[in-house]
């Protein structure tokens, strides 16, 4: 009986939770990982991800969990990137290839790139995939299969190291698609990052009404609980990305609230007209949208 090496002898893993659990709970059941080790900061969120097996061992201290690894997978808030790489960048062998899952690319490349020490490379990556719940317990399998991974390698990426990661989300289930940073950060500020803020501000705006002595939430029904849901998402998380991709996010608040001035304007005049044409061009474009399959475990 022939043994082939797994794709990834070692694996570091910088924030066990979500994203970099799923990464390591899946590349371990597909048999494409030797040995992982997990990096974090607090004990009991280490201890879930050993005793989920996610992890073989752990540690607080990033230089040691990466000293070994053939590659080091970054899944911590996005403003913290940087200055958790500047700790681990210089104890990584040469060889070896950095990679991350942060939500918005170019501020960790403007971060990671000037680190990066000689023979060690940097594949910036996203994986759009994730739930509103965080930390090694709510890892998952099979998160990211039949979803896609975006990578957005710059003009000092290797094309080896590109292969390496490109090879570690299919395996995952995933499709890769390669592009700009900046283009990845515009898209995301429309896809993901403008509907985070709208549903924050929805649920502060019903929350907070105080005409009546009940809280208006605990009225909330299927349709409310459906487009709030992404407002239980980690706060750290979500003001980094704010502040890290601002100026695609600003772009995109004002786009939203033109949008809203109009809305109001047809429902101050009572233009019903409008109102039926803004509801149905919305529907269309909703009704076309094709629904991936989605698969937990
Ligand atoms: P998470 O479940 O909260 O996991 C983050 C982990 O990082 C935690 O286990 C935390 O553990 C650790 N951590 C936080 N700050 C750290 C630091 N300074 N040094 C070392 N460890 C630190 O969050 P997540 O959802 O996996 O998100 C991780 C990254 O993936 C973020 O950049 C996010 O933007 C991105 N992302 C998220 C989603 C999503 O839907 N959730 C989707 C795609 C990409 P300790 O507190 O114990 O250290």
């Amino acid at each position: 009986m022939t043994m082939t090496a797994p794709l990834i002898q070692r694996l570091a893993v910088v924030g066990v939770g979500l994203i970099g659990g799923s990464f390591a709970l899946g590349l371990k059941a597909a048999g494409a990982v030797g040995e992982v080790v997990g990096i974090g900061r607090s004990r009991a969120n280490l201890d879930t991800a050993l005793a989920r097996g996610i992890i073989d061992r752990a540690t607080d201290d990033p230089a040691a969990g990466v000293a070994e690894a053939d590659l080091v997978f970054l899944s911590v808030p996005v403003l913290s990137m940087g200055p958790v790489a500047a700790r681990l960048l210089p104890a990584m062998r040469p060889g070896a290839v950095l990679t991350d899952g942060g939500s918005v690319k170019q501020s960790v490349i403007d971060a990671i790139e000037p680190l990066l020490p000689p023979g060690v490379e940097f594949v910036p990556g996203h994986p759009i995939a994730g739930t509103e719940r965080s930390g090694a317990a709510a890892a998952l399998r099979t998160g990211y299969r039949n979803r896609r991974c975006i990578l957005t390698p710059t003009g000092r990426t290797g094309a080896e190291a590109l292969a390496l990661v490109r090879r570690a989300w299919q395996v995952l289930g995933s499709e890769v698609v390669e592009m700009s940073a900046d283009k990845h950060d515009r898209i995301l500020a429309a896809i993901s990052h403008l509907p985070h803020m709208v549903a924050y501000a929805l649920v502060n705006a019903v929350g907070s009404y105080d005409r009546y002595e009940e809280c208006l939430l605990d009225y909330s029904a299927g349709g409310f609980r459906d487009f709030t849901r992404i407002a239980s998402s980690d706060p750290t998380m979500w003001r980094d990305i704010a502040l890290a991709n601002r100026e695609a996010l600003l772009e995109m608040l004002d786009r939203y609230r033109n949008f809203l001035d109009v809305l109001r304007d047809d429902v101050a005049t009572g233009a019903g007209e409008q109102l039926y044409e803004f509801f149905h061009a919305s529907k269309q474009m909703r009704d076309a949208i094709d629904e991936p399959t989605r698969e937990d475990g």
